[in-house]
């Protein structure tokens, strides 16, 4: 493919005299074109010009199927991370404000909850960050052009406005963070005409009202999980397992706390068809695959959570020979983030094989500048990522789950510790904590070196975030012993987790 590639890029070079000639001079417009304003894109720009680079960054928004559409700052601004953390904390304070009665606040009347109050306000805080956004591009002079861009060449970007304006853009090297787009399957009759996505739910200027969510993984649950929080009747439609990848033990810990908060389950369940009464409910008929049975049920939202498909299609990457994976459609990268394509680089979602998540695409957009600015030669770790599921009861994890450690190390060779533990916040309250768990995966000889640990709890963002330092470090068990901890916390279990469960005491944690 290489040499294909290279007797392609010569047969250019005595085509196109003003790319051999920018080639000998270094004549580019820019050094960096970044297509893609999102979080991978946006970072690697910012940090290009931050080290003397001239940087152009194309962001263009597709609207969703229903029309939604947002500014700039890509999907974790817009469409994911943020306005999601939102709404799962607006689900957090309904459950704390029930908590709340417990530790003694008078509260007038029963509560509920406005959809469009919450709505807004979110929308409110992503515009100040599509603003932010602006400025730090303008501040640090990398040239913003809300414009699609397609690649002409190795070293040449096309660009398109919504008003159909044309414009070229030559740059020494082009990043290309387009990232993706949720799916909707196109087998389902009525899936596409009906149902919403991710890109769409936060938008939203009613209440979605009952809703069906169609997926199992972290958009699927975490959406779920906030719109159960705030009063709706919400349902998972489940095809096979939830949390794929993720420690299965764990999985099944965070699907039975949904179910106690409220959430329904269908379970091996797969949606056939969707119709639009003349009252405006959606009308969906599934298949259950334990008893071959169909069902149906109406809804007044269907969010399909299935999955995201990368943004190559408006890009013209077949006709230069960039690689893709045949299955996913995902640009196929080095570890230094090249492209099969000399000059061509891509990072974030965009990209086969990385984690679909913020902090691995800004990290690797900023290690990536630095590189192609000649001011360092790191390229990014991807091991040892760290993430959370928001979940009513979220879920943290570094490292690999048991199944991965069984595979990777064989079960003789691992030790599982692990604890049942009671938030302190929870005992006033009188919430239940049956899932409240810790699981930490080590190896069995020397000096037992972490492999992965895993917390379901509060706040299993910020306890997950220390550990992973620890991870990266090569933290053995013997110095999660040595570590103090803060009392009185749910972290601290972490470091007094002693019950391994190859003894089968029980691991339910009593006393301080
Ligand atoms: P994106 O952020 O998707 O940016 C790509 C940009 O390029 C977009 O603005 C797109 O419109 C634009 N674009 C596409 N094609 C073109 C073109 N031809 N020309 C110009 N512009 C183009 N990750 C976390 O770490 N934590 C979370 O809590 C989290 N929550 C999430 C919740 C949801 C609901 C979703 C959907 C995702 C969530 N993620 C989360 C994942 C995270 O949002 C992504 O991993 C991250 O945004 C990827 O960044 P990126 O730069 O690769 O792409
Ligand atoms: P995933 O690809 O992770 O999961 C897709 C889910 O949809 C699976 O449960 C899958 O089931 C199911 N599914 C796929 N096709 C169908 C179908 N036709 N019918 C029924 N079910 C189907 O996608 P997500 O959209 O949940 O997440 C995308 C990425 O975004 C994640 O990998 C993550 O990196 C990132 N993200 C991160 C968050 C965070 O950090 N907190 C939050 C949200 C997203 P099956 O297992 O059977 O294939």
């Amino acid at each position: 493919m290489a040499a294909l590639y290279r007797s392609r890029h010569r047969w250019k070079r005595i085509n196109w005299s003003h790319v051999l000639t920018r080639n000998f001079t270094g004549n580019y417009d820019y050094d960096t074109v970044v297509i893609g304003g999102g979080s991978g894109g946006l970072a690697c720009s910012k940090e290009a010009a931050q080290l003397g680079q001239k940087v152009a960054v194309l962001d263009h928004v597709e609207p969703s199927l229903r029309g939604t559409k947002w500014g700039l700052g890509g999907t974790c601004v817009n469409v994911g991370c943020i306005p999601k953390k939102l709404m799962h904390q607006a689900a957090l304070l309904g459950t704390a404000v029930k908590d709340a009665k417990k530790y003694g606040w008078q509260l007038p009347g029963p509560i509920s909850h406005d959809w469009l109050t919450m709505a807004e306000a979110v929308q409110n805080h992503v515009r100040s960050l599509n603003w932010g956004h602006r400025v730090q591009l303008q501040d640090k002079k990398v040239k913003y052009l809300n414009m699609r861009g397609s690649v002409a060449d190795e070293h040449t970007v096309k660009a398109l406005s919504k008003t159909g304006k044309t414009m070229t853009l030559t740059a020494k090297n082009i990043v290309i963070a387009t990232g993706g787009r949720p799916k909707i399957p196109t087998d389902i009759p009525g899936a596409m005409e009906h149902g919403i996505t991710s890109d769409d739910i936060f938008w939203l200027k009613e209440s979605p009202g009952k809703t069906l969510v169609v997926g199992a993984s972290y958009v699927a649950l975490e959406c779920a999980g906030f719109l159960t929080g705030i009063g709706l009747d919400t349902t998972v439609m489940v095809r096979s397992i939830a949390l794929r990848g993720f420690d299965q033990q764990i999985a099944g810990l965070v699907t039975d706390y949904m179910e106690s908060y409220g959430t329904k389950f269908a379970f091996r369940c797969v949606p056939k068809r969707v119709d639009k009464l003349p009252s405006g409910a959606l009308k969906v008929t599934w298949s259950d695959a334990l008893t071959g049975q169909e069902h149906n049920d109406t809804y007044d939202t269907m969010l399909w959570a299935v999955g995201r498909a990368p943004e190559t299609k408006a890009l013209g990457l077949d006709n230069l020979g960039v690689q893709l994976n045949k299955e996913t459609g995902k640009i196929i990268v080095g570890v230094d983030e090249s492209t099969s394509v000399p000059n061509i680089y891509a990072l974030g979602d965009i990209s086969q094989g990385r984690p679909e998540l913020t902090p691995t695409a800004v990290k690797s957009g900023k290690l990536l500048a630095r590189r192609l600015a000649g001011h360092s030669k790191e390229l990014m770790n991807y091991d040892n990522v760290p993430t959370t599921v928001f979940t009513p009861l979220e879920y943290g994890c570094v490292g690999l789950s048991e199944e991965e450690a069984e595979v990777r190390h064989g079960r003789d060779n691992i030790e599982v510790y692990h604890a049942f533990y009671k938030p302190l916040e929870f005992t006033v309250a009188e919430r239940d904590a049956s899932q409240c768990y810790i699981k930490v995966i080590c190896q069995r000889d020397g000096d037992q070196k972490i492999l992965g640990l895993h917390f379901t709890g509060p706040n299993a963002g910020e306890v997950t975030q220390g550990f992973s330092m620890g991870l990266q470090c090569g933290a053995t068990y013997s110095h999660l012993l040595g570590t103090v901890g803060i009392h009185p916390t749910c972290a601290e279990e972490i470091t007094k987790i002693n019950i391994t469960k190859r003894s089968g005491l029980d691991a339910t944690v009593t006393g301080c």
